[in-house]
């Protein structure tokens, strides 16, 4: 009796779909063809949103129109980040396959991971308008993969799709209704709010937005919300249009403001009125940020990444690559963050075997050349998978590289207006005339100098090099003393 009264409390809700694939197959295109021939996405002028999805109504042959939200993820080792978290946020997959190129790697990694995420997928075969287009081909190197597609043996439904011209896209849709029906999927109104974080970034006049898709209960503005490691109350929630509303049902998408910190990609969020309730789903406040000093003693032969991204979600998957490739070289994050490559980030970062790497982050000018003195490197892209290459490529051209050091063994008189005589060895690399130097002292940075002449042997030079004495004539901006150390950048001056 108190299963049947909870049965029709239930309600149907619309399909959550991810689109996934190989890289350059169409993934991004057919997100965009979808979104611009829909009406309720026209309506929004061309706001571009981070929620991290949008919602679409279709209509289908008998003219019944329904609503289909699509995640639209940064590549899809952020939806493998998603899985990782256990949070199923889509219901339905689309596998992407351009028909010129067949099944490859990021499509065998596609599948995998909506296998394990347990949800049907529908077959996309992408690019049929190209002249190289191989249907058959495809169709077989998908049979190979273990994919059975319907008519050939297996029971997964697909269509022939041109996302550039629009051809078939509309069956696609049928197709994904179709497969979201046998789901059943629906919603308790009356039950616990609950739903999936989607984007998260902080913004210097609004404060932390986020974006999120709601799975169960009703979002409501006003109640507290939760995610893992951030929570907050719900101040604002903002629909694809941009519209501010007040009730927020599953499967649809919106920004929330309220939450105090950005919360994860991929995480499952609770909302609700009791604050203590809320609150107790916070188990891990603020993620830990592993200290440089620790992770440098642990392995000296490392290099050490800061990773940047714009936002929550290309910050996951930054990580995702990064801890893949760590796996197997000396690789170790020392932080990773939201926000663009700033003085901050370059001071921050370690000066010995020390790598910035941003994913769609600004670079600022005072950063860059301040990364170019210090001798650290930044490398940055709007491409995931370019980022990937480099790091590995990265780690390949400089297993260990010391930036050129030099040991205060003796001080000579006092400074005169900042300028000093001292004597000392190279510890490391080659010691060049005019160069610009920090100064460390047990380890911490103190202040920062340049050298106005070198000697060896009384005699002025252009360079000495590791394991010889020299002498400097150097001004820095404080008193240098015995047992410091300077360590040079690659470029002339500071
Ligand atoms: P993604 O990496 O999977 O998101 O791929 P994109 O959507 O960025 O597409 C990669 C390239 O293929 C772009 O140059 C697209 O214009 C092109 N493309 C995508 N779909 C089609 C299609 O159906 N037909 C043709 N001719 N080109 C396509």
């Amino acid at each position: 009796m108190a299963d049947s009264k909870k049965m029709e409390a239930l309600e149907k809700r619309p399909p959550i779909v991810v689109v996934m694939g190989h890289v350059d197959h169409g993934k991004s295109t057919l997100i965009d063809y979808i979104r611009k021939s829909n009406i309720v996405a026209k309506e929004a002028g061309g706001i571009t949103q981070a929620i991290g999805a949008y919602e679409i109504e279709h209509k289908n042959a008998s003219g019944l129109v329904q609503k289909i939200t699509f995640i639209d993820t940064p590549g899809h080792n952020a939806f493998g980040a998603m899985r990782a978290r256990g949070a199923k946020v889509a219901d339905v997959a689309v596998l992407v396959v351009a028909a010129d190129d067949g099944v490859k790697l990021q499509t065998k990694e596609a599948v995998k991971c909506i296998k394990e995420a347990e949800i049907p997928f529908v077959v996309a075969i992408n690019k049929a308008d190209l002249p190289a287009a191989d249907i058959e081909k495809t169709k077989s190197d998908l049979l190979q993969a273990e994919i059975f597609l319907e008519g050939m043996g297996g029971d997964i439904s697909w269509q022939i799709i041109s996302a550039k011209t629009g051809k078939g896209v509309s069956e696609l849709l049928d197709l994904i209704l179709l497969t979201a029906e046998m789901e059943e999927l629906s919603f308790d109104p009356k039950g616990e709010t609950r739903g999936v974080i989607l984007t998260g970034r902080r913004d210097s006049r609004r404060g932390v937005i986020v974006g999120l898709v709601v799975k169960n209960g009703a979002l409501k503005k006003g109640q507290y919300i939760a995610a893992s490691n951030a929570g907050g109350k719900l101040k604002l929630l903002e629909d694809g249009n941009g519209k501010a509303i007040k009730t927020l049902l599953p499967s649809a998408p919106a920004l929330v403001i309220g939450f105090e910190t950005i919360p994860s990609v991929g995480e499952e969020f609770v909302s609700g009125d009791d604050e203590k309730k809320i609150a107790a789903f916070i188990t891990r406040p603020d993620v830990v940020k592993p200290s440089i000093q620790r992770k440098e003693e642990e392995r000296e032969e490392a290099i050490f990444v800061v990773l940047k991204a714009d936002e929550a979600g290309s910050l996951m998957a930054l990580k995702n690559i990064a801890e893949k490739i760590a796996a197997e070289t000396p690789l170790s994050i020392v932080e990773a963050s939201v926000g663009d490559i700033i003085e901050n980030t370059v001071k921050n970062a370690p000066i010995k075997n020390g790598i910035i790497i941003g994913f769609r982050s600004k670079v600022e000018m005072v950063a860059k050349k301040m990364a170019e003195i210090r001798g650290v490197p930044i490398i940055t892209s709007d491409v995931i998978y370019d980022l990937e290459d480099s790091i590995s490529k990265y780690l390949k051209e400089n297993k260990k590289k010391e930036p050129p050091a030099l040991e205060v063994l003796a001080v000579f008189g006092t400074p005169k207006k900042k300028e000093q005589v001292v004597g000392g060895m190279v510890r490391s690399g080659i010691v060049k005339n005019r160069a610009g130097f920090l100064v460390l002292r047990d380890d911490k940075e103190v202040g920062k100098g340049k050298i106005k002449n070198l000697q060896s042997g009384k005699n002025d030079v252009s360079e000495v090099s590791e394991g010889k004495e020299a002498g400097l004539l150097i001004e820095a901006d404080l008193p240098v003393v015995k047992g410091d150390k300077l360590v040079f950048g690659n470029k002339e001056g500071i």
